[in-house]
């Protein structure tokens, strides 16, 4: 667990590129996107999957997860927005930190989730702005 980079970038010693947090929650720029826009919510409190996460945060993950979907659609235009939450290995779950995927897509773009390629920084930042201007 001290080896878990979600718990890292919540305490501040690992970067990330927020775009809003509560109490329970924090959402960040996923550094290696299938979208511009890619956008991760986590709990705070560290939890492995949905099998483990209590059901205050999962509940207010979700309460985060419509707040950000409105905020994709206002910043980006996109066709339809993919909220997406693996559990275990054999599921495609890589980082074991509880976390939510909010994917912008369009009409026609493939539904594989690959290549992950890593985002530039300033990219990254950039739809953090947007999508920060785009919430409330
Ligand atoms: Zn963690």
């Amino acid at each position: 667990m001290s080896e878990c980079v979600f718990c890292s970038i919540v305490r501040g010693d690992a970067p990330s590129h927020p775009v809003c947090e509560d109490e329970f929650t924090l959402a960040f720029m996923d550094r290696f996107p299938l979208a511009p826009g890619h956008v991760l919510v986590i709990p705070k409190q560290h939890a492995s999957n949905i099998f483990e996460i209590d059901p205050e945060s999962l509940a207010a993950v979700s309460r985060i997860t419509q707040q950000l979907a409105h905020g994709i659609r206002k910043a980006f235009d996109p066709d339809g927005v993919m909220v997406m939450q693996l559990n275990g290995a054999a599921a495609g779950q890589t980082v074991f930190h509880y976390h939510a995927h909010l994917i912008p897509r369009d009409q026609g773009s493939s539904l594989t989730l690959q290549p992950r390629v890593e985002a530039q920084d300033h990219a990254l930042a950039g739809w953090a702005s947007r999508l920060q201007a785009a919430l409330d």
